[in-house]
């Protein structure tokens, strides 16, 4: 019997993570139980995707129709002043800060977590001048490898992958703290300490564990994240920066946009950046976006964090748990060693996947063979994951993906 020591509600044995109505029950006790109610989830659907775009914030929809009509339709161009719009991308960044331990003036909200990588990358880079590496993952979300790439092409650069694990001659390491793949989780402290203690500086993306779990990045150069998963920003919602106090007053953005000029209004000749974390702002804020990031971290300002990292455990060893030896786990069995999300192997995966979206259970499937299950533990419960194992189960023992009409793949999977 596979005992499961963790802080409440566990202990549990493994005999009773199949009882429906110990899941209820688990419900019924959850500290974090009332934050479903802030989000809109449509009947009939276990929503396992708040992994890739999270859910609706209930409160959202009012508070975009606010910029949209009482901001934009009344104030017209005055909004930048007098709702806020111009400083936005730091206001909003305060509030992100404290979900990934840092402080005020840290961080900076816009653009893309794309764009936020080229700019800690080529930031982090011209910080140690004497240095040509660049150590990238090639596992990691491919958009960050990508951008690595393209990076170190330009600037002549040697592009490295970590599994190399040598780092005396590097001058910058962006790694991910959790595969958005496999949902394995990196040490942030320790791989921290020895990418910094070989003299390179470490760049964190923290897309899949912001939202999910208690980060730190305090120790880290830079880091970047997307708001549109965990943190539910809605889709499209602009990424956030993170950069060290440490490097701020040196730090060059490459990115020398109008927003982070020392006088964005003053209109100069010449660029010259701001102080402080302002200078890697680039270009005018999407404020309806922003609306709608600022409903979700109404949210946020009161979820007690260290809950949802056990409540993310919890469902995640209940339905991997409950899945057992159906199916091949590609996520560590370690729930230490895991972010929020499980993904499995299946060699069919895509059918498998399509059967149980027509069941009600939304997961997503990543090329070539993996099913993605997003625990997002901020409105997912833990009939939730039962019921969704069940279905899965049901889906693989009597092979329902088999229909040929779940074979053919759409745009998006
Ligand atoms: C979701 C995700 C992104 C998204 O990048 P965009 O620029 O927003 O398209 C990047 N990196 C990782 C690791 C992600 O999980």
């Amino acid at each position: 019997m596979v005992q499961i020591g963790l802080s409440p509600p566990f202990p549990l044995r493994s005999d009773q993570l199949l009882d429906r109505d110990r899941c209820l029950a688990l419900d019924a006790e959850d500290p974090l139980r009332e934050f479903r109610d802030e989000f809109v989830l449509p009947e009939g659907v276990i929503y396992l995707v708040g992994n890739s775009l999270g859910a609706l914030p209930r409160h959202a929809p009012e508070r975009v129709r606010r910029t949209v009509e009482d901001e934009w339709g009344a104030q017209l161009v005055g909004g930048w002043n007098s709702a806020g719009w111009f400083e936005q991308p730091l206001t909003a960044g305060d509030r992100i800060a404290p979900l990934i331990g840092a402080g005020p003036g840290q961080v900076v909200v816009g653009n893309t977590t794309s764009i936020a990588i080229h700019q800690a990358v080529a930031a982090a880079a011209r910080l140690r001048p004497d240095r040509r590496v660049i150590v990238s993952d090639a596992r990691n979300f491919p958009t960050d490898h990508y951008m690595v790439q393209g990076l170190a092409e330009a600037l002549g650069y040697e592009l490295r992958d970590v599994s190399e694990g040598r780092f005396d001659d590097v001058a910058a390491v962006l790694l991910s703290e959790v595969d958005y793949r496999t949902g394995e989780r990196h040490d942030v402290i320790e791989v921290t300490a020895r990418v910094q203690a070989a003299g390179a500086l470490m760049i964190w993306d923290v897309c899949h564990s912001v939202g999910a779990m208690p980060v730190d990045v305090s120790g880290a150069d830079f880091a970047v994240g997307c708001t549109y998963k965990y943190l539910n920003g809605g889709p499209g919602s602009p990424a956030f920066l993170y950069v060290n106090p440490r490097h701020q007053d040196e730090a060059v953005n490459v990115l020398s946009g109008w927003y982070g000029h020392a006088e964005p209004f003053g209109f100069e000749p010449g660029y010259r950046p701001a102080h402080g974390v302002r200078r890697f702002a680039v270009s005018t804020p999407h404020v309806l976006s922003f609306a709608a990031l600022e409903a979700a971290l109404d949210v946020w300002e009161r979820v007690p964090l260290h809950l949802l990292r056990a409540k993310s455990v919890a469902l995640g060893e209940i339905f991997a748990g409950l899945v057992g030896d159906a199916l091949e786990l590609a996520s560590p069995a370690d729930p230490e060693r895991r972010g929020s999300h499980l993904a499995f192997r299946h060699p069919h995966g895509y059918p498998v996947m399509r059967a149980l979206i027509d069941r009600g259970v939304h997961g997503d499937f990543r090329a070539p063979d993996i099913l993605r299950f997003g625990l997002a533990p901020l409105y997912i419960r833990y009939v939730d994951v039962h019921d969704a194992a069940r279905i899965l189960l049901e889906v693989l023992d009597k092979e329902l993906w088999r229909d040929e009409k779940y074979a053919r793949r759409l745009a998006v999977t």
